[in-house]
């Protein structure tokens, strides 16, 4: 029983004392990795418990084209006023499902909804794209990756690569709480040769998508650290662009903190080896750090492992603060202030 208890949710963080954005999650994605026993909870539950954790703003990111649309319908929803994941969104999300959030059910572990006010939910924006192992897909591009896996092409991908990025255009178009274009880059862990090509053109034009749309740019970086600066240095990189989950060390990070480049921290800057990350963080200025989750996966320490959620950026923010040394306040009111410039009201 203890063991399958492990299995869930990570533990809720004592609310934060000023509360923050987490700059990069996949709320539809969380279902996909609940262990049997846990209910997936509906966005409404995700966002209720991060509200309550200190969490009070979350970027939506849909990075292919069903969570894409999935991402529209949210925001649709939160436009409209009637409460996120009551309709549409819900049920791309889990099956038709109408589990409730927020009770712990079975063997797992659930999420501690611990809600001030009735119907009180964290606010959403929007970030869409077609990832870099997206576009290869899309691309048709069936190559054996350095990983050693080949990636299977699902229905959406008989639409063209271009295709693709158009109706990621509309749909950027089509809302005003769309805020970012991302994540989009390049992810050479899963790409050879063929498919780099693909990303580097895919990935410029995005750069271009947010430049015509004056959104930020929200970056995707998995080995490919040269060739991503390469790519923004040659075509420019838009006003506001932010290297979602950094994984760099401190060389550049001073780098992008040179070019204004904003950089968010995911649960790895919490994993004890990752000495680099939290170098990286002590070193570029407070006023270009994010934090963020990335969920469902990279739970910060010690959940590692755990399905990861919205709320839990209140534990990475929280382990921030000690490897920097300050006030925690003070870093909340920071990263807070930096998410509004980033992605404007909420
Ligand atoms: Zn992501």
């Amino acid at each position: 029983m203890a063991r399958k208890r492990e299995r869930g949710f990570p533990d809720a963080p004592e609310p934060l004392p000023v509360a923050v954005a987490d700059n990069h999650t996949h709320l539809e994605s969380i279902a996909h990795v609940l262990p049997d026993g846990v209910a997936p909870p509906t966005p409404e539950a995700h966002l209720a418990a991060a509200l309550a954790a200190g969490v009070d703003r979350v970027v939506q990111v849909g990075c292919d084209l069903e969570s894409a649309r999935w991402t529209a319908a949210l925001l649709a929803d939160q436009d409209a006023g009637c409460g996120v994941g009551a309709d549409s969104a819900t049920s791309v999300l889990v099956g038709g499902g109408t589990m409730a959030g927020g009770t712990p059910t079975g063997a797992g572990r659930g999420l501690d909804v611990v809600v001030g006010s009735p119907g009180a939910l964290a606010r959403v924006v929007g970030a869409v794209a077609i990832h870099p192992n997206e576009a290869t897909l899309h691309a048709g591009v069936d190559e054996v990756g350095p990983d050693g896996m080949t990636w299977l092409p699902e229905e959406r991908h008989a639409v063209s690569l271009d295709d693709a990025i158009a109706e990621i255009a509309a749909i950027a178009k089509g809302s005003d709480r769309v805020r970012a274009i991302g994540e989009t880059g390049m992810d050479l862990f899963r790409t050879g040769p063929r498919g780099e090509a693909v990303q580097r053109d895919s990935f410029r034009a995005h750069i271009a998508l947010a430049k015509e749309l004056d959104l930020a740019l929200q970056i995707h970086d998995r080995d490919a650290h040269a060739q991503v600066i390469e790519v923004l240095l040659a075509d420019g990189a838009p006003e506001r662009t932010v290297f979602h989950c950094f994984s760099g060390d401190e060389e550049m990070a001073r780098l992008c903190a040179d070019h204004g480049w904003y950089l968010s921290f995911a649960g790895p800057v919490t994993y004890p080896a990752n000495h680099h990350l939290r170098a990286a963080l002590g070193i570029i200025p407070r006023e270009l750090v994010l934090v963020e989750t990335d969920a469902p996966y990279l739970t910060p320490h010690p959940y590692r492992g755990r399905p990861n959620a919205p709320f839990a950026v209140a534990h990475t923010v929280r382990a921030m603060a000690g490897y920097l040394e300050i006030d925690l306040a003070e870093l909340c009111e920071t990263i807070s202030a930096t998410s509004d410039r980033v992605y404007g009201p909420w």
